[in-house]
């Protein structure tokens, strides 16, 4: 789960990172209120939206007047940002935080990454903050800092200090750089983080070490512990359709293409989509009903595919263990018949309760196109929507 900068910089204080003092708006009016409160003759107005690079795109306006803090808002509020992190339909603006401009010195990019492979925390640093880590990778990779954190003993100061050091710090500084990553370390461990990223972290004219900027990411499967934390999920910023099926308790992934798939287990969807593009289709989502589904979490998950537009087959593949196939197809005829639907629906069961299953579904007399195995469930959906697509008309072949 992604959460905003505002929100962020908030979690980071509370461990001890310091940024420039900010206040949240939800209007141009209200933003040049909190802006009088914040005191100072400099500002900056920032559009608060899951995603980096605003800078560039017209989402960090520096201010020195009330007017200018209006005029910068109107131009954000309500309207979509698009930056190279939010893909082409880009995110929309609700909420802006303004904060004190700051007299930067130095800009330093640091980012604190769950490494995968060494199975640790990695710190990433570099002098050339304000870049992209993508872009500093590519253009200046000897800048870049590494150090991995032994999990058994935490991140140890001597770390710290030679990454300042590297960084080119001296004095006071020095110390300050090594309460900032500490604490960032610590919010990260805490908190179930995956991803803590400051770009920039600045270096001040009075030598004070700030975030301008903050990222956070969250593990998802850990959130149940940090209630506080997924109380700040902004459904606003996701795609629609995982956040209608997160709040109906289904795993959902929406995708390009347009085979709408209703799968039980990650691995059978994983096979399932990769079967559908075998056949020539393209999978519109992953989604993975779960084991025990009963029929109304079917029909859920079956009316969650269709409201996706771009949907125009289906298919459900049901290797039933805990599941029963008898609950899917009640489940799938429970959806079709309050809601029919004009495109090719094919369905696999195999398992527990098979036979009832697919008696059920004859029984239904709805227009379900039934297939035996993965294959021929992949390649009659697959010609199933061809067939729809040039012909607009249903193919009946129920068995
Ligand atoms: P993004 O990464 O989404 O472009 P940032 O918050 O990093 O947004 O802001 C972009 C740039 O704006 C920063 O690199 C920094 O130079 C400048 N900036 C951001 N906040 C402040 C501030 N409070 N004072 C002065 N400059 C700022
Ligand atoms: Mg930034």
């Amino acid at each position: 789960m992604d959460i905003h900068e505002y929100q962020a910089k908030d979690l980071l204080g509370q461990f001890g990172v310091e940024s420039p003092p900010g206040a949240l708006a939800y209007s141009p009016e209200q933003a040049a209120y909190r802006t009088r409160e914040l005191g100072g003759d400099r500002w900056v107005v920032k559009a608060q939206v899951h995603a980096g690079g605003r800078g560039k795109a017209g989402g960090v306006k520096v201010c020195a007047s009330d007017t200018e803090i209006q005029i910068a808002c109107k131009e954000m509020f309500g309207k979509k940002i698009v930056t190279h992190q939010t893909g082409s339909e880009g995110k929309g603006i609700y909420r802006v935080y303004v904060e004190s401009a700051v007299a930067i010195k130095t800009e330093f990019y640091l980012g604190l990454v769950l490494d995968r492979s060494s199975q640790r925390v990695m710190i990433v640093c570099s002098k050339e903050g304000g870049m992209e880590i993508e872009e500093i990778a590519a253009e200046q990779p000897e800048s870049i800092i590494r150090a991995s954190v032994e999990p058994a003993v935490g991140l140890r100061e001597f770390q710290c200090r030679d990454i300042a050091f590297e960084l080119g710090l001296e004095g006071n500084v020095v110390q300050n750089f090594v309460r900032t990553l500490s604490a960032c370390y610590r919010a990260f461990r805490d908190l179930d983080a995956t991803m803590v990223e400051i770009n920039p972290l600045v270096l001040t004219e009075n030598g004070r070490i700030l975030a301008l900027d903050a990222k956070m990411t969250f593990d998802d499967n850990a959130l149940f512990r940090h209630s506080q934390i997924s109380e700040l999920r902004d459904k606003s910023q996701e795609d629609p359709r995982e956040c209608r099926a997160a709040d109906r308790g289904l795993n959902y992934v929406g995708l390009d293409g347009n085979i709408g798939c209703i799968v039980n287990g990650a691995g059978l969807a994983m096979a399932t989509m990769d079967t559908i593009k075998h056949a020539g289709g393209e999978p519109a989502n992953f989604l993975d009903i779960g084991g025990g589904a009963t029929p109304e979490r079917v029909a859920k998950a079956f009316r969650l595919v269709m409201s996706d537009d771009k949907v125009e087959a289906v298919l459900v593949n049901i290797f039933a263990g805990i599941n029963r196939c008898d609950w899917v197809a009640e489940g799938v005829v429970q959806a079709l018949t309050e809601n029919p639907v004009s495109v090719p629906v094919v369905v696999r069961l195999s398992g527990t309760n098979v036979e009832e299953g697919n008696k059920i579904l004859a029984a239904s007399e709805l227009p379900v196109i039934m297939a035996s195995s993965l294959s021929e469930a992949a390649t009659s959906v697959v010609e199933a929507w061809r067939s729809h697509l040039t012909n607009g008309s249903l193919t009946r072949a129920v068995q």
